[in-house]
């Protein structure tokens, strides 16, 4: 069957086919989300440049590579698809040598963190030179490591149950949510005082942080004692308790000055998901996807449900089924890193911020 498409203005474009995440569940760190929300570009910083690109992005640290699926939506699962890539200065395609795989999967790995050269990775019909059918545009950043500096709280006696030695493991996997931001947070246990034991008294419950943020005005004072004990002025101080009355992790950036003090708590039911997220509240990212500026739940939707920074309370099960898994899992909330600002809401174009702040972050 033909079909005819007239195309009006420039603005409408026939894309047979997705980029998405080469795997489903836990974050992967080869494996990076994309941010295909919409096909516009939206907003750029400025050493991103100007692109014609209409599709996905994704981020890459400088010199990884890493998979990403093609998506058949609208063609033959046997039409033949090869991937290109517009400037091999940048980026390459490294699989496959030939045409995609059933599984749609290929590979690219980023060269170089260039200013103002953007680059197209495309598939194209039929051959390497053939029409192109769809495109997605990469990012290249540098690797930025930033140090963090964590504190064994227990409360009126009560300590939290993770050892130094879990942390290994828990910022490993929080790394592997930031890689496609080119960030990764540096835990070194070898260092003095790295993973300290610390104790704090007279709070109003054992083992807990008890906070009222709702009331106005709100009740942080037990938070901002913890976040005031022993800070190190060189890096990103992360308190591990093992429980608070009304969050799983809450974080102040440097915005918020002594004595209110800035860092971050996480309780011991924080996963890696949980850190990531504290971790992007302290690199600037103070808005939950889909609230507005004054903290206002606006939006629910899958994207925002996708990215990192959704507030992971509001997933719940009384939504229609479809919404229970938005590729991580029954009910898990995303690790998207979003690059893309359409400025739908503050909380937009997450990894250019987040990545200005890592440059100036404690
Ligand atoms: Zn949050």
């Amino acid at each position: 069957m033909s079909v005819r498409v007239k195309v009006r203005n420039n603005r409408q474009i026939i894309v047979p086919l997705r980029f998405g995440r080469a795997v489903t569940g836990d974050s992967v760190v080869d494996a990076p989300d994309v941010d295909d929300r919409g096909f516009a570009m939206g907003n750029r910083p400025g050493t991103w440049g100007s692109t014609t690109a209409r599709g996905a992005m994704v981020g890459i640290t400088a010199g990884d590579t890493v998979r990403i699926k093609v998506l058949r939506e609208d063609i033959d699962d046997t039409a033949s698809l090869f991937v290109t890539s517009s400037d091999t200065s940048v980026v390459t395609v490294t699989a496959p040598q030939g045409a995609l795989a059933a599984d749609g999967i290929f590979s690219i790995k980023g060269l170089v963190d260039v200013i103002s050269v953007p680059v197209k990775i495309q598939v194209r019909l039929g051959s390497a030179s053939g029409p192109v059918l769809g495109e997605m545009e990469p990012h290249i950043f540098q690797l930025r490591q930033v140090r963090v500096v964590a504190h064994l709280v227990s409360i009126n006696g009560t300590p939290t149950s993770r050892s130094a030695d879990d942390l290994v493991q828990l910022f490993q996997d929080v790394n592997v949510i930031w890689r496609a931001a080119g960030i990764e947070f540096v835990y070194n246990q070898d260092e003095t005082l790295q993973g300290a034991s610390e104790s704090l008294t007279q709070f109003a419950t054992a083992g807990t942080v008890t906070t009222h943020l709702d009331p106005n005005p709100p009740d942080y004072r037990e938070f901002s004692k913890v976040i005031n004990l022993s800070p190190d002025a060189n890096g990103i101080n992360v308190y591990f308790v093992q429980a608070a009355n009304e969050w799983t992790g809450l974080t102040y950036d440097h915005d918020t000055a002594r004595p209110d003090g800035y860092g971050v708590v996480l309780v011991d039911d924080g996963d890696a998901h949980a850190l990531a997220h504290e971790l992007g509240h302290f690199l600037d990212l103070d808005i939950h996807a889909g609230e507005d500026r004054q903290g206002h739940h606006a939006r629910d939707d899958i994207d925002s449900e996708r990215r990192v920074m959704f507030d992971l309370r509001r997933l719940d099960s009384d939504q229609p089924a479809y919404r229970h898994d938005v590729g991580y899992g029954d009910l898990v909330p995303g690790n998207l890193i979003d690059l893309k600002d359409f400025s739908s809401d503050q909380s937009d174009g997450a990894l250019a911020r987040s990545r200005r702040r890592s440059l100036n972050p404690f």
